[in-house]
């Protein structure tokens, strides 16, 4: 399986770590859109959020609990967007489920 995100998590590709436990990772973008950009993962393969199912709700909670507290620690300000695109034509380039952290700047909606 080619996943990109799995390398990170086992450590083969260097990644700025900012939080992580034995079921999720969260690292710093590589090519980031706004001043604060930190993708949150599963560390189990779930290749896009529609694969997800029942089986994975503590998974996803836990997901969005983490953010809130990254957020917190990194004193966002309560200011900040959380992004899942899901399938190629929503803009998902990496097929392992993540969640974008944005944060830094304003945002516009509808996003583009
Ligand atoms: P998406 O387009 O929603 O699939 O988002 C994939 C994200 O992964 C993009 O924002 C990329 O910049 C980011 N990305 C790709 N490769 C790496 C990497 N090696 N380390 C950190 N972020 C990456």
């Amino acid at each position: 399986m080619d996943d990109l995100f799995l390398k990170i998590i086992d450590k083969e590709i260097p990644a700025n770590i900012i939080f992580e436990d034995e079921d999720i990772l969260a690292f710093e973008d590589i090519n980031p859109q706004a001043p604060t950009h930190i993708l949150i993962i599963p560390k189990k393969h779930i290749a896009k959020l529609s694969d997800a199912d029942i089986s994975d709700q503590k998974l996803l909670g836990h997901m969005l609990i983490k953010a809130n507290e990254i957020a917190a620690n990194l004193k966002l300000d309560n200011t900040f967007r959380l992004v899942i695109n899901n399938g190629a034509n929503a803009g998902q380039s990496v097929f392992h489920l993540h969640m974008h952290l944005l944060s830094g700047r304003s945002f516009s909606w509808p996003p583009g």
